[in-house]
């Protein structure tokens, strides 16, 4: 596999069926309205056929944001039939992020609390012990948590006694019966060997936003070094999360640039986390605009049709949405969120709602807690059979 941050080459067939459909809506002269929206429901259309089986990795740009910019509710309906064909749609995966070494970090990242260059007011604090580490997990598994993530505030996993202690909390956490992944920062391939080895089912490493905004963001590290990390997960058995954050400053193209960046690694990331910033005071970010619900939810719905076999996150940012919002986004293809006795994600400054809340949504929704292992490829035959 070779990760190209510019995509990937589109198919022939893929390439034909999508100009056939431009090529009609460009040779009739019409008022340009007109012309996107009759432009979107051919694509609408189209795509739906087009994602009804097959899953690619050549997804062009115009495509996606012919996607991305379809009629809401019809970008909704056609998420969800994607969503329907490849996952159950009444469940949905809890995790819980458990901050295993908190603070202090080098890196520039201006979204985060974590690092050392702004005054955010956390506390750093060195890597929990194996007993503090696997009581949050207990309590988690006891209130349907089916995955733990571990994270890590490093720049990148070195080769001492830490990452010793870290492939233990691995394997104790993975015995426990819970899907444990970690997010530690910048993996070699060797690494990522021993994670695997220790039991580990899915390494997170988010590209947060596309190529060419990606050095407003961050400058201490490319977006070639987290495309290598990505890669090196890739060569093992361990699974992939790699999703972004909207919010940043970013514009439209550049959510559908990081899309499509996802939508080309082969095979797609298992796992697919939307995040919204949550404005942390003291970061570069903190007076950021708020993202609107709309653009979430198109975010969510454009993810799930370019890689529908994925688990698709709802995660930082969903304390400010409502249950009615959060519905709308299951419906759109969302399956999992992070939940939270402190209320809190990786630390206080980004805010989650806790187990109780999580578990009278998911009630008055119908939906059920999805148990551990399932794999990201369960179909409809699969679900249907149960
Ligand atoms: N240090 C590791 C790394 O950067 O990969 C792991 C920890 S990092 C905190 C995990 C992810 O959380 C980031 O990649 C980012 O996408 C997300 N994140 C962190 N702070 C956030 C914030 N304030 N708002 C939204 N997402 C945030
Ligand atoms: Fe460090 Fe990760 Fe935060 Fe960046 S996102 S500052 S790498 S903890």
């Amino acid at each position: 596999m070779d990760l190209d941050s510019s995509g990937g080459l589109a198919s022939q067939g893929a390439l034909v069926r999508f100009s056939r459909v431009s090529a009609q809506n460009t040779v009739s002269i019409q008022p340009e309205a007109r012309f996107a929206k009759e432009t979107s429901r051919s694509v609408a259309r189209l795509s739906a056929a087009d994602t009804s089986t097959e899953i690619r990795h050549d997804w062009r740009l115009e495509e996606i944001r012919a996607l991305h910019d379809m009629p809401l509710l019809d970008l909704v309906f056609q998420a969800a039939q994607a969503h329907r064909r490849h996952h159950d749609p009444a469940e949905v995966q809890v995790c819980k992020l458990v901050s295993i070494k908190t603070g202090g970090c080098p890196e520039d990242c201006a979204y985060c609390s974590q690092s050392a260059r702004y005054e955010t007011g956390i506390d750093a604090q060195p890597l929990l012990e194996k007993e503090a580490v696997l009581e949050i997990a207990r309590r988690a598994k006891a209130s349907g948590v089916s995955r733990v993530c571990l994270g890590a505030a490093w720049r990148e996993v070195r080769d001492n006694a830490q990452f010793e202690h870290v492939l233990d909390l691995v394997q104790d956490v993975t015995s426990m019966g819970l899907e444990v992944c970690c997010t530690l920062g910048m993996l070699t391939e060797a690494q990522a060997r021993k994670l695997d080895e220790a039991g580990l089912y899915a390494y997170n490493h988010n590209l947060d936003t596309s190529e060419s905004f990606y050095e407003t963001i961050i400058t201490t590290r490319t977006y070639r070094d987290r495309l290598d990390t990505i890669q090196n997960v890739r060569k093992t058995g361990v699974t992939v999360c790699a999703g972004g954050i909207l919010g940043l400053g970013e514009s439209k193209d550049d959510r559908i640039s990081l899309l499509r960046t996802l939508a080309a690694i082969q095979p797609h990331p298992e796992s697919v986390p939307i995040n919204v910033l949550s404005k942390v005071p003291g970061t570069p970010l903190q007076d950021q605009a708020d993202v609107p619900f709309d653009e979430v939810l198109r975010m969510v719905a454009t993810a799930r049709i370019l890689m529908p076999k994925a688990v698709v996150r709802l995660s930082a940012g969903r304390a400010r949405l409502s249950v009615a919002e959060q519905a709308l986004c299951f419906l759109a293809g969302a399956n999992s969120i992070f939940s939270s006795e402190t209320r809190s994600m990786l630390t206080q400054a980004v805010p989650s709602p806790d187990y109780n809340a999580d578990r009278a949504m998911l009630e008055l929704l119908g939906l059920r807690m999805r148990p551990p292992f399932k794999g990201e490829s369960s179909t409809r035959e699969d679900w249907e059979k149960v």
